[in-house]
């Protein structure tokens, strides 16, 4: 299919700049051509469907570096409880009862939520990938797939069986070597998770001093602090996403910044279960790239990077009484492009530029919360919602449009089954 768009605002991150009247030609999954509406005369392209944006926001959609998309089952069902009571007493026991059909309509759920706020691409790390592939393969959305999630024995071999069970021969999925985090999985099976990124040449992603306590029991367990013990043990030797990094010392920011470690920052999931405020402004400061994910709805309660871009910025100018930091184009990078690196997406996706993937999304700049213009970057991170979302395009197929879903996302069967899902945890974990 080629679709033309014309009418539209590019937003230029780099220069915090708005492009406007500009076309963008989507051939197939790519960008074929990207420029001002008159420049388009010297590009013959004989499209299927014009769309006219009206001078709307086109955006590259956003990318959720961190989620747990098959959670949303679990959305509101223990708030308020710190992270370790929470995850034991809570989570792991409903989880054990969790079948490959509740995940992949659970990841599904997840994944109406996500395309409806913006989101072209996530990172999910859950269990069943087999379920989590199919439910984004099924729903035409980009994902890379965690590996390991409940592996825990013999994880080298474990994990190679089931990367190569796992399809590869579509240009949406790509797979991340994971380890849920140091206080669940050993040494051996962090090392495990090491020989398996270096062996299929994948990128690696752990949950990392995100409480207190984790880092307190490193320390008194390794003499180390989680980033000295995950340079030990060689995870850092390939591309690596650290999820939530809320308790890095700053004397370990070299270790990161030397094997050019970036963080998956969560703040809202961060703030809900009490974990304490990430030093990500000192980070992005010392060179160490940032970028944003959502954590699971079960510990967040929504899936929307609006309010993680949001909250990211207050969060650092409320806890250093400073303003004058992380502006709203920096948020909205953390937002896109910063995670195409970790992911091994650079190149692909994050921008709207001729020969990359054609992921993006429309903003409607004629809503009330964007009135008056004065400033779409602004609005952009201080002001919108996922309502002013009307267009979700993944690889080049629209997955939302004015407020309906394409025709093969079937929305009522996913919430109805999602209920009897959860209706049946209940009972079976008597909670
Ligand atoms: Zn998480």
């Amino acid at each position: 299919m080629k679709i033309k768009i014309i009418n539209a605002k590019i937003l230029d991150l780099e220069n915090a700049n708005i492009l406007s009247n500009m076309t963008v030609c989507i051939d197939g999954s790519n960008f074929a051509f990207v420029g001002e509406n008159d420049n388009l005369f010297s590009f013959a392209f004989n499209a299927d469907r014009v769309i006219d944006f009206e001078g709307d926001i086109l955006s590259a959609g956003f990318i959720n570096a961190h989620a747990h998309n098959a959670m949303s089952l679990f959305r509101g069902l223990k708030d308020d409880v710190p992270l370790q009571e929470w995850l034991y007493d809570n989570m792991f026991v409903i989880e054990k009862f969790l079948t490959p059909n509740d995940i992949y309509y659970g990841t599904q759920l997840g994944l109406l939520e996500s395309i409806k706020s913006g989101i072209t691409t996530q990172l999910d790390a859950y269990f069943e990938p087999e379920s989590i592939v199919k439910a984004n393969l099924d729903m035409k959305m980009r994902l890379v797939c965690a590996l390991g999630a409940n592996i825990y024995d013999d994880r080298y071999s474990a994990l190679k069986r089931e990367f190569e069970s796992l399809p590869h021969d579509s240009e949406l999925i790509s797979y991340i070597a994971y380890a849920h985090s140091i206080y669940t999985v050993d040494t051996k099976g962090l090392e495990d998770t090491v020989l398996m990124a270096r062996d299929f040449k994948l990128p690696m992603h752990i949950h990392l001093a995100e409480t207190l306590t984790e880092v307190g029991e490193c320390v008194q367990k390794f003499n180390k602090t989680p980033v000295q013990l995950l340079e030990d043990i060689g995870f850092f030797e390939h591309r690596c996403l650290l999820a939530h990094g809320v308790h890095i010392d700053k004397d370990d920011y070299d270790i990161l910044l030397n094997h050019n470690v970036s963080i998956a920052h969560c703040p809202a999931s961060n703030m809900k279960l009490g974990s304490g405020i990430a030093p990500i402004y000192s980070m992005m400061q010392a060179g160490i790239n940032v970028c944003l994910g959502t954590d699971g709805p079960a510990s967040n309660n929504s899936i929307d990077m609006f309010k993680e871009m949001y909250l990211a910025t207050l969060l650092q100018k409320v806890n250093l009484y400073e303003t004058n930091i992380m502006p709203a184009e920096l948020m909205l990078k953390m937002a896109t492009i910063n995670a195409t690196y970790p992911l091994m997406l650079n190149n692909k996706v994050g921008k709207i530029e001729t020969g990359y993937k054609a992921d993006l999304i429309r903003i409607s700049i004629k809503d009330i919360n964007f009135q008056p213009n004065n400033n779409y970057i602004s609005n952009m991170v201080y002001s919108a919602r996922p309502d002013n979302v009307v267009m979700t395009m993944v690889n080049g197929e629209i997955l939302y449009e004015n407020g309906g879903f394409a025709n093969f996302i079937d929305v009522e069967k996913i919430i109805a089954e999602c209920n009897n899902s959860i209706s049946r945890l209940k009972k079976m974990s008597k909670m």
